[in-house]
């Protein structure tokens, strides 16, 4: 029989599993609180871990055609220029992980799996509905929107993002946690830039206490750039889109060398974000309960220092669609077995985004020892094979 899906959220993680199950059989319904479909202005980092998923939803043709492939990841030191590292991406990507390394804007990524999952017969999206509760029974769930809509369905996906209200109700363990730690994004044609600044390739650059990342986004043609210094947002961090106060942030790099502060004031437009997670997953519990199952952030939000939260909500999503595939299991044994699935490699990432926190924005004897380690290992420390060979 049909599975009726409920999927509360239409992020990337939400249209994703949207995508996934209706490819796997299952009958969609997608609950947005917004009013439009919408993603905010900033890039997405996508290992080939990611790529190769979409390529198998057959997105291969539309993510090329808006995503850049950088050849490669230069890590600098944002005090004095001086190159620490360098991953070859590009052609070596392909040959090591059978995927390239994508960069895309995210607008661009939500509007492909928007039009992917547009027009299948067994998907139905619904706009301006705020999921308020739930309920679950031994024959399935029902929830109720704020408009009063009640909907019954054989199970329900909390894709519902780091404020998860499905979490707070499923799993009531409090809030995220503030870290602390701001990122300011921004994004440019490079065209408007002065040539010197415009790159096609990753760039890191890290300093105490900050880091900043760029890459090129929309063929190349556009330039991401993501700044995250250390202090706190004024104000309540759930409404985390924050008007941002550009001196602040050029203050931040009074410092840092010359090339990275033209950067950083050669731009105008920048957006600020409290960056708020919760610890790694501690077990599969966390993941999926009786017929309710999280995904994406409402699951497992992290710091984006790995560039893998949205690539995560992608590989939880192909692990539904598997795991509700299996016609023999009941929906709890089915959605108890993509926890199963998803939660440690979900934590692993979890972990290392921190740690990548912690060397990024090293001060003193331990910056010392990751510059000294990175000339010595060189590659092998900015290679992630456990990450882009998966997620089997
Ligand atoms: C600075 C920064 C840089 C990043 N860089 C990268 C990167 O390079 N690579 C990468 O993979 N990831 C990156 N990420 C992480 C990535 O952005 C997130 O992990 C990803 O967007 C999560 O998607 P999601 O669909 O789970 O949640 P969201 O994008 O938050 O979507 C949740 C959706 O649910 C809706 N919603 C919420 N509550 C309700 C409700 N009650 N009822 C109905 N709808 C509801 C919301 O409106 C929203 O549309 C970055 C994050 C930040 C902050």
């Amino acid at each position: 029989m049909t599975k009726r899906i409920s999927i509360v959220g239409g992020g990337i993680g939400g249209l994703a599993a949207a995508l996934a199950c209706s490819r796997a059989g299952a009958a969609i319904e997608l609950f947005e609180c917004s009013q439009q479909f919408t993603e905010v202005g900033a890039g997405i980092q996508m290992g080939p871990n990611v790529v190769r998923v979409l390529d198998d939803w057959g997105l291969k043709g539309p993510l090329t055609a808006v995503a850049a492939f950088p050849e490669r990841l230069q890590v600098r030191s944002a005090q004095n220029g001086a190159e620490l590292g360098v991953l070859r991406l590009g052609a070596t990507a392909v040959q090591h992980y059978g995927a390239p390394y994508a960069t895309i804007h995210r607008a661009d990524l939500h509007n492909m799996l928007l039009s992917a999952v547009t027009g299948r017969s067994d998907v139905e999206l619904n706009l301006d509905s705020e999921l308020i509760e739930f309920e679950q029974s031994e024959s399935g769930v029902t929830l109720r929107t704020a408009s009063g809509r009640q909907v019954h369905s054989d199970l329900l996906v909390g894709a519902d993002g780091l404020w998860s209200r499905v979490r707070q109700q499923l799993l009531a363990d409090g809030v995220p946690i503030a870290t602390g730690h701001l990122a300011y994004r921004a994004l440019v044609p490079q065209k408007v830039l002065p040539a010197k600044l415009r790159s096609q390739q990753i760039t890191a650059w890290l300093g105490p206490q900050l880091h900043v990342v760029q890459y090129p986004v929309r063929g190349g043609e556009w330039l991401n750039v993501v700044a995250v210094v250390q202090g706190h947002v004024v104000g309540d961090i759930e409404y985390w889109d924050h008007s941002t106060n550009i001196v602040k942030l050029r203050r931040s790099m009074a410092q840092t060398f010359s090339a990275l502060r033209d950067l950083i004031h050669a731009i105008e437009h920048w957006r600020l974000w409290g960056l708020s997670i919760r610890p790694p997953a501690r077990s599969p519990h966390e993941f999926a309960r009786g017929r309710v199952a999280l995904l994406g952030d409402a699951a497992h939000p992290m710091l984006p220092y790995l560039a893998q939260g949205a690539g995560m909500a992608i590989e939880d999503a192909q692990a539904l669609a598997q795991a509700l595939t299996v016609q023999e299991l009941s929906v709890p044994l089915a959605l108890r077995n993509y926890a199963d699935a998803r939660w440690r490699r979900n934590a692993r990432v979890q972990a290392r985004a921190i740690r990548n926190g912690q060397i990024f924005h090293a001060t003193g004897l331990l910056r010392w020892g990751r510059d000294a380690a990175m000339s010595v290992l060189g590659e092998r420390l900015l290679d992630v094979p456990w990450l882009y060979r998966g997620p089997d």
